[in-house]
């Protein structure tokens, strides 16, 4: 049986409405004013509902503020579906203790405990695996975390949605996560193929039979988020329409909708038409509301 583990619990995919694929309720990192406030994160979740959202994937890993223990009350209160992440981001986002501390366990071993157990003891389950690539390449660091992904994700069946620096480096995730360590094309996700337009690199990741997620708008990628509805376009004409998401991805406070920002009601405010004006709203209502079911639904082994 195929689920979405949710933060309230699996689901059928069915059962998970019109999702933003990609999103942050909380981020902490040192390198962006925090998403930390409970009580903005509930405004927003309701902004979002009210423009028409029943779902919401939080990419945010491992050690960066995830507000575990807050989720499913937020998840209760707004009627808005959570999925949250286990995961490992780039190291540049942790202080250097944690990542020795990680460094002498067995990260898989954190990443399943997270799947099938919960959080730091709060019972709430994640039900991807975030993890994250270079600008154009793979260091150390990011084979370490992919591995354990693909350890994890034959353990449990659980996605795993990557980080791409600026949008590169897909093929060189894929031919590490598919080729080396043979995670099914169909259970990766592909974040920020926005910030990297080339049609090419993007018809050959969709070759691998992965999911490719184009999230935003933001400040620092306004110079290529503009060429998102065309790439769709290339993909729906090249014949890879089934292997499309869409997600917000709010990373500051400023970009929160409750903030002035265009925030997670954007995409249904104005994403969603701009789209359809591309590929027909037949497309984007899929892309919306069945693609995230099936790209985050797996069959739970534990
Ligand atoms: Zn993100």
């Amino acid at each position: 049986m195929t689920h979405v583990r949710t933060v309230l619990g699996d689901i059928r995919p069915g059962e998970l409405g019109v999702c933003d694929a990609h999103d942050h309720l909380f981020l902490r990192t040192p390198h962006l004013p925090a998403l930390d406030d409970v009580s903005a994160a509930r405004a927003e979740l309701a902004a979002f509902r009210a423009a028409g959202g029943a779902a919401l994937v939080q990419w945010t890993p491992y050690g960066m503020g995830r507000h575990a223990a807050d989720l499913g009350a937020l998840s209760r209160t707004t009627g808005v579906r959570i999925v949250c992440a286990t995961g490992l981001h780039q190291a540049t986002h942790y202080d250097p203790e944690v990542l020795a501390r990680l460094r002498g366990g067995r990260l898989a071993g954190l990443f399943v405990s997270e799947l099938t157990e919960g959080i730091a003891g709060t019972g709430v389950r994640a039900g991807l695996i975030k993890v994250a690539g270079g600008f154009h390449g793979l260091d150390a660091h990011a084979r370490w975390t992919m591995t354990a992904a693909a350890e994890a994700h034959h353990a449990t069946g659980a996605p795993v949605a990557v980080h791409l620096e600026q949008g590169t480096g897909a093929l060189d995730v894929l031919d590490l996560l598919c080729g080396e360590l043979g995670v099914p094309g169909e259970r990766v996700v592909l974040g920020h193929l926005n910030r990297f337009p080339d049609p090419v690199v993007h018809r050959r990741a969709a070759e691998s039979g992965c999911w490719l997620a184009f999230d935003g708008p933001s400040r620092a990628h306004h110079a290529t988020d503009w060429r998102m509805p065309e790439a769709v376009r290339a993909l729906a004409d090249a014949g890879f329409a089934d292997r499309l998401l869409l997600g917000g991805d709010t990373v500051t406070p400023a970009a929160r909708s409750v903030d002035g920002g265009p925030g997670m009601p954007y995409l249904l405010r104005r994403v969603r038409q701009r789209l359809a004006e591309e590929v027909g709203a037949e497309l984007v209502e899929r892309i919306l509301a069945e693609h995230p079911g099936r790209a985050f639904g797996v069959d739970w082994k534990s």
